[in-house]
């Protein structure tokens, strides 16, 4: 079998739907959901202009990779950042694998990491990675009629214990979510009632899900580690699962002063890291308890794979950056024994179902707070060749 042709394009509203919008009818849902006037601190908040996210994060649509085979086999896998990625892939990456074995994963993988050396493989150009490494994987499973959590090493347990994200938590409370984690809307550039205000939400929070639910505080790098200390030894009596994302990725350094000053803390992070590297040289330096790659971001099943067997080897646990929101992080969380909590990102507007709230036709979603994926081959994700190739077109 060889690869025929690899093609990305755009896939609009992809991942999570709202379900939600300002005018006309809006079903089930009773109200928007949080992010729509969230207050989210971020690395951009010292920027009086830009100091909302959505004043200045790319509105790229995600990316959807279709790979074919010359006897008719096909996979599908989707990343995001729109046409640069797309362009990483139709016009760099994806040429030069034709007529390679589709079957081939791990040679593949190691191919585009080093085709993409020249401009690196971190960045936009592990997006384009993770988008054809996943169809590859798909392709695979359709091959064999598997799924691809068997192809991977089977189910690790019975059901994937999920915990959601986001700031609408009674509505996290209401699906049966056990664990629960906010966005923190006060970062190191609103200044010193930032950590008390900060305080009040959790505290809110904690009141709210009383003292048998688990709390996380997700951070997106909007902290420096002074203030990241501050706020940690202001919420230790509220109990905080972990805080998460607190420093700009990058800055290694950083991380392990976190590391030194909050030895009592559980430190996570890891989503806005590329490649398994910055993940052998953060789980050597121990500057998290938990790693949080994203199998769309980081470089597909194939990277993710190498990242857990790293962390497994060191003792440490990952759980995938919404890992729970698409057929391929449930895939890969299911079928590894260090991944054994997945995250739902929940991003639809309170009421609706969550069915509504993806773009995967075929997804499995949370119910109770466990899910368990879907046994279709491949990944499962519920699209059609016929679909596909008209998104394509
Ligand atoms: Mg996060």
């Amino acid at each position: 079998m060889k690869i025929k042709s690899i093609r990305a394009f755009r896939i609009p509203n992809l991942t999570v739907k709202s379900g939600w919008s300002a005018e006309g009818d809006n079903g089930a849902a009773r109200r928007a959901p949080w992010q729509v006037n969230a207050e989210v601190a971020n690395p951009m908040s010292g920027y009086a202009r830009y100091r909302l996210r959505d004043t200045w994060r790319a509105k790229f649509d995600a990316v959807g990779v279709l790979v074919t085979a010359d006897d008719g086999s096909w996979g599908f896998g989707t990343t995001a950042f729109g046409e640069p990625t797309i362009s990483l892939i139709n016009d760099h990456l994806g040429p030069l694998l034709w007529d390679e074995n589709p079957m081939a994963t791990d040679r593949l993988w190691d191919m585009m990491m080093r085709i993409a050396s020249p401009y690196s493989a971190a960045g936009l150009a592990s997006y384009a990675i993770s988008g054809v490494d996943l169809a590859l994987w798909d392709l695979k499973g359709r091959v064999l009629k598997t799924p691809v959590y068997e192809l991977a090493g089977g189910p690790a347990r019975e059901r994937m214990f999920c915990y959601a994200t986001g700031n609408d938590t009674d509505w996290h409370m209401e699906l049966g979510f056990r664990a629960t984690k906010l966005a923190c809307p006060y970062g190191t550039a609103d200044g010193l009632d930032a950590i008390s205000r900060n305080e009040d939400l959790v505290a809110k929070t904690r009141e709210l899900i009383g003292p048998d639910v688990d709390l996380m505080l997700d951070c997106w790098m909007a902290f420096d580690v002074e203030f990241a200390v501050r706020l940690a030894e202001r919420l230790r009596a509220h109990r905080i699962k972990w805080i998460e994302d607190c420093l700009i990725p990058e800055d290694m350094s950083s991380h392990v002063a976190l590391r030194a000053r909050l030895p009592w803390m559980t430190l996570t992070g890891g989503e806005h890291w590329y490649t398994p590297y910055p993940f052998f040289n953060g789980i050597r330096d121990r500057v998290f308890d938990i790693y949080q790659p994203d199998i769309h971001w980081v470089g597909g099943f194939t990277a993710c794979r190498r990242i857990a067997d790293i962390a497994d080897a060191a003792g440490v646990e990952v759980i995938l950056h919404a890992g729970m929101n698409t057929p391929y992080g449930q895939h890969f969380s299911y079928s590894h024994t260090n991944t054994r909590w997945g995250e739902w990102f929940a991003g639809g507007a309170p009421g609706l179902p969550l069915e509504k709230t993806t773009g995967f036709p075929g997804m499995a979603v949370p119910k109770d707070g466990y899910c368990v994926p879907t046994d279709e081959p491949g990944f499962g994700h519920g699209f059609t060749l016929a679909a596909l190739e008209e998104m394509a077109l």
